[in-house]
């Protein structure tokens, strides 16, 4: 996995190297990016999304050498991972996402059952702890949470995020000279990075919306939170970390729903409980 990753990212740089140039011009402009999903408008974002998979690309890398994080091998485990990549196809499938064809969405499951959380790299590569998938009670609510994360990378949060936190010419830099111990800085902070109010309602509406568009029960991620809530209990997972009342955006969650017509989606509880089984 490490190697193919290298390989790709020896590509990947040197198709941005051609593009060098134009990067250079594009810093300093600003692109104009509008959201599709909310109706707030207007958010400036620097780092140039041709370079969102690149960045992401290296965030990977450092995520999958870092001995701490223990990656499921996706080949041994093909039944779990088809299942997962199921669940992201649906939401592809929606066409309702810009970056469709663009960003890599790529799963990977992170064996670590004391942390019920997930994450989405820039340019598209989700990860998911087995924590949160042994918490989960039915696919709707995987698939809701899924797509919270990948809305993230889509409306390019995590890029804004990042580009607030350490610069835009320091990730640039780290796409083109990959210093490892920045990175392995970015990689351990992306799973609590805190993207702020309105960034996590955008998430949670692309969430009702995409999978409305599939057959899931599209507030599936609001049955997380419902969850979480009367539980009290585990480590707070991204999610909630910039918001103390998940009630509010349980109520949104709904109140959107309710708004594009109530349609009933199924929760594949069943299917989600005998394929949970697998990661024991
Ligand atoms: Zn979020």
């Amino acid at each position: 996995m490490a190697h193919f990753l290298l390989l790709c990212g020896r590509i990947i740089m040197s198709k941005t190297a051609k593009r060098n140039v134009f990067i250079w011009i594009f810093i300093g402009s600003a692109t104009l990016w509008v959201s599709a999903c909310s109706s707030w408008i207007g958010k400036v974002n620097i780092f140039p999304v041709e370079n969102d998979v690149a960045l992401g690309q290296q965030v990977a890398g450092s995520i999958e050498n870092d001995p701490t994080m223990v990656i499921i091998d996706s080949a041994q485990n093909s039944k779990i991972y088809n299942y997962v990549y199921g669940i992201r196809d649906s939401i592809l499938a929606t066409n309702l996402l810009e970056h469709k064809k663009d960003f890599v969405w790529r799963v990977r499951l992170i064996k670590n059952d004391t942390i019920q959380n997930a994450f989405c790299t820039p340019g598209g590569f989700i990860y998911v702890y087995t924590g949160l998938m042994k918490y989960l009670e039915s696919e709707d609510q995987l698939a809701g949470v899924m797509g919270h994360e990948m809305a993230h990378a889509e409306k390019r949060h995590s890029t804004d995020a990042l580009t607030r936190e350490f610069g835009v010419n320091l990730l640039l830099e780290l796409i083109f000279g990959a210093d490892k111990a920045q990175l392995l800085r970015i990689a351990t902070n992306l799973a609590q990075l805190s993207y702020g109010r309105d960034a996590e309602t955008e998430a949670d509406n692309c969430s009702v919306d995409w999978l409305y568009a599939t057959s899931y029960n599209p507030t599936g991620a609001a049955g997380f939170f419902e969850k979480m809530e009367k539980e009290q209990k585990g480590n707070i997972p991204e999610f909630l970390s910039t918001h103390p009342n998940p009630g509010n955006r349980v109520q949104n969650m709904k109140q959107r729903w309710e708004s594009k017509g109530k349609k009933v989606g199924n929760t594949y509880a069943e299917r989600y409980k005998s394929m949970i089984k697998l990661l024991n």
